[in-house]
């Protein structure tokens, strides 16, 4: 059985021979790392701001209108009038194109919206 294999580094452009496991050479691992939180985490006051703009509550008011109820509750079979407009898959930054994407957002009700963000975390099991 041959000791484990070294490949180059999955940061594309370097050469450098790694054999751990998650593929990156130290440098690259470090920056990798940096990468992923910048993209995840938005500036809370960002957030504010893209709340309050009007491209915003336009969207928010047209999916109410066309998505009334609770789409988890919905789901379960209950009908549950929604009041809050969620983001399906969370957005970046205000200039990722999924904030502002009607598809990518659906009505819950304020106990559905609440245990969302409570759970939003991978679960074991
Ligand atoms: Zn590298
Ligand atoms: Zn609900």
């Amino acid at each position: 059985m041959p000791v484990a294999a070294k490949r180059p580094c999955r940061h594309s452009g370097c050469r450098m021979l790694v054999s751990g496991r998650d593929g990156f050479c130290d440098l690259h691992r470090a920056e990798s790392h940096r990468q992923q939180k910048q993209t995840v985490t938005i500036d809370y006051k960002e957030r504010n701001r893209f709340y309050q703009r009007k491209a915003w509550k336009e969207l928010r008011a047209r999916r109410l209108s066309i998505e009334p109820l609770c789409r988890k509750c919905a789901s379960r079979g209950v009908v549950v009038e929604g009041s809050v407009v969620d983001h399906v898959e969370p957005f970046d930054s205000i200039n990722d194109p999924r904030a502002l994407d009607l598809g990518n957002t659906q009505t819950l009700c304020e106990s559905c919206h609440n245990s969302k963000t409570r759970y939003d975390r991978p679960r074991g099991g």
